[in-house]
């Protein structure tokens, strides 16, 4: 049993502190930033709207797990640099995926949550030397895993002493090519009821597609998620990753203004 993981252990959701940012008080945290950082100029205009538009977290892949390996790998060190600039200069913490546990040490300096991705969900010491940095970790499902299978790698994270943890729903692995991947909301939910630990959604990956991104995080919101991690993109056209998914400036705006006034 994942005991620590466990709902049974506490009755309210147990709030994660990111450098200022909670999650998991009730309310809807937005995290949003590119796919992939690509330049000083394209993060640091991401960040200024991100904070602009009440944005609480700057996302973006310094080290990208890409399917192909002729596709854009990502910055990687420098890249990390290039976020925790932006990141400090606009009051806004970031979370950073890492692949391998030797990126943890650099990668540990500069940011203030580290994402395991969905390829990485059950890659045990990667688990377990990230929770040793005692950084908060934002966990996110693999595309075939089950939610105890997630729940049990979030528990290796805890055994550590860490218990930072953030789960995040990002679509599973579906029959139907339409969308990216097939978005789990009632697999969240019911993630709500069996752990404690806040859970927020990724309906960029989730659907593929920058048109069902606005609906999804306002479905996720009205359903008392605790936030989302979305793809925005100053140019998504000559975005180097993930182009379809991302969101233009406008729409970003757009879609807090309308998460705002669906949370009054
Ligand atoms: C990402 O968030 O950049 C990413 C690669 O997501 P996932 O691990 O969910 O595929
Ligand atoms: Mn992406």
């Amino acid at each position: 049993m994942y005991t620590l993981a466990s709902r049974s252990q506490r009755e309210r959701t147990s709030p994660v502190m990111v450098s200022g940012v909670t999650f998991g008080q009730g309310d809807f945290k937005m995290i949003a930033g590119p796919c992939a950082i690509e330049s000083q100029v394209q993060i640091q205009k991401t960040a200024a709207r991100v904070v602009a538009c009440g944005g609480h977290m700057l996302r973006g892949g310094a080290y990208k797990p890409r399917t192909s390996p002729y596709a854009f790998q990502g910055l990687g060190d420098v890249g990390v640099t290039l976020i925790s600039s932006a990141s400090e200069e606009h009051w806004l913490p970031c979370v950073v995926e890492v692949l391998r546990e030797q990126q943890l040490p650099f990668a540990s300096k500069y940011i203030d949550m580290i994402q395991i991705g969905a390829r990485n969900m059950q890659n045990f010491g990667l688990l377990k030397a990230a929770a040793a940095t005692g950084k908060p970790i934002l966990l996110k499902r693999a595309a075939s895993a089950t939610l105890d299978e997630l729940l049990y790698a979030a528990e290796y994270i805890l055994l550590q002493g860490n218990e930072s943890v953030v789960l995040c729903e990002r679509g599973v692995r579906g029959f139907d090519r339409e969308t990216r991947n097939l978005f789990d909301l009632a697999g969240a939910l019911r993630l709500k009821e069996l752990t404690h630990l806040p859970v927020i959604a990724d309906p960029s990956h989730a659907t593929g597609r920058a048109s069902l991104v606005e609906p999804l995080v306002l479905a996720c919101a009205a359903a008392g998620l605790d936030g989302a991690i979305i793809e925005v993109h100053p140019d998504p056209e000559a975005a180097l990753c993930d182009a379809e998914q991302a969101l233009d400036f406008d729409a970003f705006s757009r879609l807090m203004e309308r998460l705002a006034l669906l949370r009054a």
